[in-house]
C-alpha cells in the first residue's frame, strides 16, 4: 500500500507533467504560428528580388578590387541601414586587382572559325601579336596528367570533356579542377597556353570564367574557357584527322592589391547577444554577367530573410549576423579575412548558413553538427516540410565562403537549392536578372526566415563539445527540457 507522502508526490509529479505538457502545447501552438506567420509573409514579399535587382541594376558586374566593388560595398551598406539592421559596418579585405582587355581565338587551320572564349580570372596576357601554335586536344586533366610531353611541348592544349546537369550540382567539384589545375599542369609539360572547355552545362555559345590556379613550380601560361559547341567544333575537325592550329590572344591587367570590404548588419539578439547566427552570401561577382544569380539571389535572400525576422515589439535570444563576402570569386579572400579578425569570437559562433547557388528553391535540409545534436533538426525539418523540403544528410559542406568556418570547428547547415540549371549561366555574360525567378526567391526567403527564426530564439548548441564552462551549464539545462 501507498503510503500518503508517496501519494502526494505522485499526485505533485502527474501535475507539474500535466502543466508543463500544458504549457509546451501553449509554447508549441504560438511557436508554429510564428514560424507560419513568417512563412507567409516570406512567400508574399518582393525584397529579395528587389534586393537582385536594385543590385544588378545600379551596380552591376563588380569584380573584386574594382570600382564598381566598392559601388557594391557602398550599395550594400546603404540597404542595410535602410532596412533598419540595428549595427552595420564594413570590414577591411585586401583583395587581389585583375581585369581583362580582350580574348580572341581563331582557328586558322585547317579551317577558319572564330571562336568564343574567356580568359580565366588572373590568367597572364600572350605577347601583344598573340600565340600561333598546333592544338594538343584531350579528352580531362586525368589524360593530361599523363600526357607525353614531347607530344605537348610548344602546343596550345585543349581539354575538351563536358559536365553533366545535376540537381546538387555534383560534377562541378571534379570539372573545375580542369579550370584551377590545367595551366599549370599543361605548362609543365611545355605546352604554351591552355583552352579549357567551360565549366558549364549548357550548350550556348558563351564561356564561362573562373579563376586559374598557377603552382609555384611551373611557368604560368595564358589560359582560356571555350564556349561548348566551340570545343565540339574543334573535336569535330580533330576526329577527321586534322590537325589544328589556333591563334590565340589574351590581354590581361594586374593591378596593385586593392582594400575591398566583407558588409556585415546584425539583428542583436536579446538574451544572448555575444551568440552568433550567422546567414551569408557574397557580394563580389565575375565581370561577364551582371553577377544575378552568383551571387545576387544570396545577397537578396539572406537580407530580406533576417529583414523580416526583425519586429518592433520582439528581438531573437541570439544575435543574427548577415555576412556579404569580399571577394569570394577570386579565392574566398573575405571569408579568410573574416575567420582571421573574429578568431577570438568562434567559440561564440552558433552555427555559419550560406546562399551561394544561385536562385533555384530549396528542395533540402543537409546539416554538420554533431551525431548527439541532431534532435533539433527534427523540429526544424517539421517547419520546413510545408515549403516542399526534403531532410537530407549530416554531412553538409555549407558552401564556399563558411566553408572556412566549418574548417574552424563551427555548425554548418545548408538549405541546399535546386541546382539544375545553375550551371548554365555560372560565370557567364547569361547571368542576368532575367535569369531568376521571384517565386523561387520568395520559397528560398520563406525556409530561411524559417531556419533563422527558429535557431535564433532556440537554447541548443550543435558542437560536439562546449567551448566553455558556461556553455556546459547551459548545455546541460538545455538538455534537461528537451
Ligand atoms: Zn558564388
Amino acid at each position: 500500500m501507498r503510503t500518503p507522502v508517496i501519494r502526494l508526490l505522485l499526485l505533485t509529479f502527474s501535475l507539474a507533467a500535466l502543466f508543463s505538457e500544458s504549457a509546451l502545447s501553449i509554447e508549441n501552438n504560438h511557436a508554429k504560428n510564428k514560424v507560419q506567420q513568417l512563412q507567409s509573409q516570406a512567400l508574399e514579399s518582393d525584397l529579395a528580388y528587389e534586393l537582385v535587382r536594385s543590385l544588378t541594376v545600379e551596380v552591376g558586374a563588380r569584380l573584386p578590387g574594382t570600382e564598381a566593388d566598392i559601388k557594391a560595398v557602398a550599395w550594400a551598406e546603404k540597404k542595410l541601414i535602410a532596412l533598419g539592421f540595428d549595427k552595420v559596418y564594413k570590414e577591411p579585405v585586401s583583395v587581389k586587382h585583375w581585369s581583362r582587355i580582350q580574348a580572341t581565338a581563331n582557328i586558322i587551320a585547317p579551317y577558319q572559325h572564330r571562336l568564343v572564349i574567356s580568359a580565366l580570372g588572373g590568367s597572364v596576357s600572350t605577347p601583344e601579336q598573340g600565340i600561333t601554335a598546333p592544338i594538343y586536344l584531350t579528352k580531362s586533366l586525368e589524360t593530361l596528367k599523363v600526357a607525353s610531353p614531347d607530344d605537348v611541348m610548344g602546343k596550345i592544349v585543349v581539354i575538351y570533356e563536358g559536365m553533366q546537369k545535376h540537381k546538387t550540382g555534383a560534377n562541378y567539384g571534379k570539372a573545375v579542377k580542369k579550370r584551377s589545375q590545367g595551366a599549370s599542369i599543361a605548362a609543365s609539360k611545355g605546352a604554351v597556353a591552355i583552352l579549357i572547355r567551360s565549366v558549364g552545362t549548357s550548350n550556348h555559345r558563351l564561356a564561362h570564367t573562373g579563376m586559374v590556379r598557377y603552382q609555384k613550380d611551373a611557368p604560368k601560361i595564358p589560359a582560356a574557357a571555350l564556349s561548348s559547341p566551340d570545343a565540339d567544333l574543334i573535336e569535330e575537325i580533330v576526329k577527321a584527322d586534322k590537325p589544328v592550329t589556333i591563334k590565340l590572344n589574351l590581354q590581361n591587367q594586374f593591378f596593385e592589391d586593392k582594400t575591398s570590404y566583407n558588409v556585415i548588419g546584425e539583428i542583436t539578439g536579446c538574451e544572448r547577444p555575444h551568440e552568433i547566427v550567422l546567414a551569408s552570401a557574397h557580394l563580389d561577382s565575375w565581370d561577364e554577367g551582371t553577377g544575378a544569380l552568383d551571387d545576387g539571389a544570396g545577397v537578396g535572400i539572406v537580407t530580406a530573410a533576417a529583414h523580416l525576422i526583425q519586429s518592433k515589439s520582439s528581438c531573437p535570444k541570439r544575435t543574427i549576423r548577415v555576412v556579404l563576402y569580399a571577394a569570394e570569386e577570386i579565392g574566398l579572400l573575405g571569408a579568410k579575412a573574416y575567420l582571421e579578425a573574429h578568431k577570438e569570437e568562434l567559440k561564440d559562433h552558433i552555427l555559419a548558413t550560406e546562399s551561394d547557388f544561385g536562385g533555384g528553391p530549396v528542395w533540402q535540409l543537409q546539416t554538420r553538427f554533431a551525431p548527439n545534436k541532431l534532435g533539433f533538426v527534427d523540429e526544424l525539418f517539421r517547419a520546413l516540410k510545408p515549403l516542399d523540403i526534403e531532410r537530407g544528410h549530416n554531412k553538409a559542406y555549407g558552401g564556399p565562403d563558411i566553408s572556412v568556418l566549418k574548417n574552424a570547428g563551427v555548425p554548418v547547415l545548408s538549405l541546399y537549392q535546386d541546382g539544375t540549371d545553375y550551371f548554365d549561366y555560372h560565370h557567364t555574360a547569361d547571368d542576368t536578372l532575367d535569369k531568376v525567378n521571384s517565386k523561387h526567391l520568395q520559397q528560398n526567403v520563406a525556409a530561411w526566415v524559417t531556419m533563422l527564426h527558429l535557431v535564433a530564439n532556440s537554447d541548443f548548441y550543435f558542437r560536439e563539445q562546449p567551448s566553455t564552462r558556461e556553455d556546459i551549464a547551459h548545455m546541460k539545462n538545455t538538455n534537461k527540457s528537451l
